[in-house]
This record gives structure tokens, C-alpha cells and sequence, in this order.
């Protein structure tokens, strides 16, 4: 008997110990999607599924011979990175990525937990957007995220896509504004800095939590598998509203996204 050869997409991101946001979450994601999903973890959160209670980051050292360990020995098609918890983790790793990483790379802009949680040390922001996102394949932020990262409100399609050009000018190949959070029909608006293309969606009335995890995580397993991005957005998009459908109670606090099968 031989083995088959599998795609491997990386995920470096915190650990939710209930499963329903970060790196497990990523891994059940990218399982869906036919790839083998590996970690490297850059914080443990005490939460659960009512919410974030506290964070512990992992020194910037060890971080990085969670990466060395990987690169070393696995073929990598895709990463993406989520809570990324301090500003000397995302220095370290960007550094790392800028010697190391060629493949496409999907940057979760994880500032806040949906339960209020800050998940990302303030002064961590600049670094973030000096040294991360000139890296990125593909920047997914949120609105609350693109206001933060922008410092312009963004709370409707218009200015989605004025945040999208202002983010593209700091250097991530591709920006995808997030509209979860506009108050009717969840439009995203990606842009490539020539080109908007807007993915209308019709909101789902369901308080779920990892859904930015999930989308970031199906985007890098899709890449890795070598679709187009905007190929890519639409497969990701469509994952996340099934799993949303599918949301399962497993706790007092918000449903989980459904990954079973
Ligand atoms: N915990 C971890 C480890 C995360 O990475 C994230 C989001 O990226 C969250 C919690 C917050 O998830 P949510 O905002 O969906 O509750």
C-alpha cells in the first residue's frame, strides 16, 4: 500500500477551547474542504461559548519553532492567520513570513471577539498593518475591523469600498470587506485595487460565533487547492452560510457552526 499526497494548508491562530472560533474551528473548516489542516498556535483563550474570559499569548519564540518545525519538513499550499494576540508575535511572524512563505496567505484581521473580548493588544494595530498586511494574499475584515483599521466609520456599502481602497494601498493583493454587520442584506464588496466585485447575501437571523474563523480558514484551504480568489470568496461565502444553517447548541451561550458532517 502507498499513502496519497494531500494538500496541507497551515492555520496560526489562538485556541478557543470550546471549538467554536480559532484554530479548531480552522481545522474543522479546512477538513471540509478535502485539505489537511495544520496549526500553529499563537495563544490560548479561557472562553466558552458565552464568551472570552481571558488570553495567554505564546511567547514570539515559540511561535516560530512551531513554523520552523512545520517548513522544515511539510509542503504548505495556503495559510491564513487569525488572533494573532500581540505586537511582538505579528513582528515575529512577519519577518518569518517575508524570509519564508510564498504561498498564498489569508489574513484575518482578529481585533475583538464578538463577546467583546479584545483579542489583539491596541499598539498591536500599527505593526499589523505596517508589516502583516503588505504580505497578505487576501485581508478579510469585518466592518468594526475595517473602521479600526481605516479610522473612517464603515457601516455601508459605500464606504465598504472606500475602507477596501484605502486597505489595498497598504500592500494585501486582494481587500474583502466583510458586511455581516450592515443592518440589512450582508453584502461583501473584495477589491483588487482595479476592481470591485460585490457578493450580495441575504442575512441568515442566527446569533452564531467563528464565523470569521471559518470564512478566513475556507479561504485558505480553497486557495490552497488552487482556485482563484474570486472563486475562492464565492466557494467560502456559501460554506459559511451552510454551516450557519446547520449551527449546533452545544453550550448556554451562542451556537456553533455546524462543520459535521
Ligand atoms: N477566540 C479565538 C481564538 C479567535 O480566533 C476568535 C476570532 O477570530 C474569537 C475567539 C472570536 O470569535 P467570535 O468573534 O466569532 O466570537
Amino acid at each position: 500500500m502507498t499513502a496519497s499526497t494531500t494538500t496541507v494548508t497551515l492555520s496560526i491562530a489562538g485556541l478557543d477551547p470550546a471549538g467554536g472560533a480559532g484554530l479548531l474551528a480552522d481545522l474543522k473548516t479546512m477538513a471540509a474542504h478535502g485539505v489537511h489542516g495544520v496549526g500553529v498556535l499563537t495563544a490560548t483563550t479561557a472562553q466558552n461559548t458565552v464568551g472570552v474570559k481571558s488570553f495567554h499569548p505564546l511567547p514570539p519564540e515559540v511561535v516560530l519553532a512551531q513554523l520552523d518545525a512545520l517548513h522544515e519538513d511539510l509542503t504548505i499550499a495556503a495559510a491564513k492567520t487569525g488572533m494573532l494576540a500581540t505586537g511582538d508575535i505579528i513582528d515575529a511572524l512577519a519577518d518569518w513570513l517575508a524570509t519564508n512563505w510564498r504561498a498564498p496567505l489569508v489574513v484575518d484581521p482578529v481585533l475583538v471577539a464578538s463577546s467583546g473580548h479584545l483579542l489583539l493588544e491596541p499598539d498591536a494595530i500599527a505593526r499589523l498593518k505596517a508589516k502583516l498586511l503588505p504580505l497578505a494574499t487576501v485581508v478579510t475584515p469585518n466592518l468594526p475591523e475595517a473602521t479600526e483599521l481605516v479610522g473612517f466609520p464603515v457601516e455601508t456599502v459605500e464606504a465598504m469600498g472606500e475602507a477596501a481602497r484605502a486597505l489595498h494601498a497598504l500592500g494585501p493583493r486582494w481587500v474583502l470587506v466583510k458586511g455581516g454587520h450592515l443592518p440589512g442584506d450582508a453584502t461583501d464588496v473584495l477589491f483588487d485595487g482595479r476592481e470591485f466585485h460585490t457578493f450580495p447575501g441575504s442575512r441568515i437571523a442566527m446569533e452564531t460565533h467563528g464565523t470569521g474563523c471559518t470564512l478566513s480558514a475556507a479561504l485558505a484551504a480553497l486557495l490552497g487547492r488552487g482556485l482563484s480568489v474570486v472563486e475562492a470568496v464565492t466557494r467560502a461565502k456559501a460554506y459559511v452560510r451552510e454551516t450557519m444553517t446547520r449551527a449546533m447548541r452545544v453550550g448556554r451561550g451562542k451556537p456553533l457552526l455546524g462543520h459535521l458532517p
